[in-house]
């Protein structure tokens, strides 16, 4: 069984206390995780504040350099990170259209390579007779981060390069689901980085919440669950943290009377069960307007019945387990209420395989506005697919909820559907197409779903504070 440490100050620590992280699958141990006292915390912490003067005063290209050599360094890893992957989370090595481990990874390496080659540089905005005046960018100091158990490895790369690209130093927590990946990258980075530059501690919320009330941390952010959003917020106002939060959703997707079927189900399918649903932007309701709804089912159930749910380790697996117990009891309570209001099972619905924490790919029919499936955030392979007559109806049952990560529209009259899409109430709205993320594109929440954004230029400018210079030339 491969051994695991938390990474502080540029060293591999042990600590007194372990707990097992599960695999999904079968429910065996896959690794002990050492489990952070809240003095090793802040331990971590004085070492990300004592590497921060100098990290922060490298040049971009310096810092570039190391984190380029990371991502070799994690690249020459690519068999070890994979199956760690598969184990911990249970998404499969390949799976459905490829989206599984080695599609995670592969959006680790592409993400910190180019982040890593962006830049923020000073903006001038008078320069004259009376003044020079720019805007400058500054790290903000030590940056704590807090991720789930879905993406475990892409969400820490997501909050980590942007942090450190920009000069500041971190102290990263990862679920304590799905450490091990986390770890594993911090015992690879320890050799690159300088001392203290990445901390990576292991526990569960009660280090995240020493992390959000620490003096010491100038800046959280967090990608998890509406509720634990609101907690870090009321603690994070104790030194007035920066805060990125990236919380959940509840995406709704409207396919439009005139959308092309044919061309589209299996792109609904995709975005709707990839990661098994477990994805903050996933499509998690569906309306359809009724001249296409049977034929949309239709063809999603003969997608859905091709599909093979099992052990994420097997080639042939399409889907894996959920990732824990407490998610499958929450997808099975909201079917069971969709099956109490009498709603439509097309396929699935029932646990066949208790081997691990399996539940198939589900597709429900007949079901409203109203039923826990459609206004709860399901976050696994369970589908609502709500009929209308009046677009007017799906535009205000989409906003209707306290979320607002994403939204989609589908239709072959794209300036329609991009006049539709524009009045959804969330951070992303995507045409014909749902859950795509990149680099270089702003994403994040609206209204419960968080606030502050990643990626991008201006993913990069949350970890930094402004610095106005007024020179003046009279
Ligand atoms: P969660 O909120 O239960 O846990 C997330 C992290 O917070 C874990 O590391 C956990 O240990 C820590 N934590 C728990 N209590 C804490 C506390 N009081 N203070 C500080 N930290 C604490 O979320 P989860 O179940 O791991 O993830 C699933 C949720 O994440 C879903 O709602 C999903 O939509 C959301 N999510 C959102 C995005 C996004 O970009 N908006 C991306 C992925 C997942």
């Amino acid at each position: 069984m491969q051994e695991f440490n938390l990474i502080i100050d540029g060293e591999k620590v042990s600590t007194n206390d372990y707990f097992d992280v599960i695999n999904p699958a079968d429910k065996s141990v896959v690794a002990r995780c050492p489990k952070a006292s809240v003095e090793q915390l802040n331990t971590a912490v004085a070492a990300a504040k004592a590497a921060f003067p100098a990290w922060s005063a490298l040049t971009y290209a310096e810092r570039r350099d190391k984190l380029m050599q990371l991502a070799d360094a994690v690249e020459a890893k690519s068999e070890a990170f994979i199956t760690l992957l598969t184990k911990e989370q249970g998404k499969p090595i390949n799976g459905f259209a490829d989206l599984g481990a080695g599609f995670e990874f592969g959006g680790t390496l592409a993400w910190i390579r180019s982040t890593a080659s962006m830049e923020l540089t000073p903006e001038t905005i008078q320069d004259n007779d009376a003044a020079h005046i720019a805007i400058h960018r500054k790290a903000l100091g030590v940056v704590g981060s807090i991720t789930p158990w879905n993406y475990p490895l892409l969400i820490g790369i997501w909050h980590m390069i942007p942090a450190l690209i920009t000069g500041n130093t971190v102290v990263i927590k990862p679920s304590e689901m799905t450490p091990l990946t986390t770890l594993f990258l911090g015992e690879i980075a320890k050799d690159i980085l300088p001392k203290g530059v990445l901390n990576v501690v292991a526990g569960a919320g009660e280090i995240g919440g020493a992390m959000s009330s620490h003096k010491d941390i100038d800046k959280i952010i967090f990608t998890g669950s509406t509720p634990t959003g609101k907690a870090i917020m009321k603690s994070a106002a104790e030194n007035l943290k920066r805060l990125t939060l990236e919380l959940g959703g509840n995406d709704a997707g409207i396919v439009l009377a005139d959308a092309d079927i044919e061309a589209i189900a299996g792109k609904i399918f995709a975005t709707s069960f990839i990661n098994n649903g477990q994805t903050c932007a996933a499509l998690k309701r569906l309306y359809v307007h009724e001249a296409v709804y049977e034929q949309l089912c239709e063809a999603m159930t003969n997608i859905a019945n091709s599909m093979k749910t099992g052990n994420g380790l097997d080639a042939d697996t399409d889907f894996g387990p959920l990732q824990n117990e407490k998610q499958l009891e929450i997808v099975k309570a909201l079917a069971q209420d969709a099956k109490e209001r009498g709603a439509n099972f097309l396929c699935g619905g029932e646990v066949v395989d208790e081997t691990g924490y399996f539940y198939p790919i589900t597709l429900v029919n007949n079901i409203q506005d109203g039923a826990r499936l459609v206004d709860e955030e399901q976050f696994g392979p369970i589908l609502p697919i709500i009929k209308f007559s009046d677009v007017e109806e799906a535009i205000t049952s989409a906003n209707r909820l306290s979320v607002g990560l994403g939204g989609s529209v589908w239709s072959t009259d794209i300036e329609k559907a991009q006049s539709i899409g524009s009045r959804l109430e969330c951070g992303t709205v995507w045409i014909n197409n749902h859950a795509m993320v990149q680099p270089d594109a702003p994403f994040g929440g609206v209204k419960d779903s968080g606030f502050g954004v990643a990626f991008g230029e201006a993913g990069l400018k949350e970890f930094t504070s402004i610095q106005t210079m007024q020179t003046s030339k009279s």
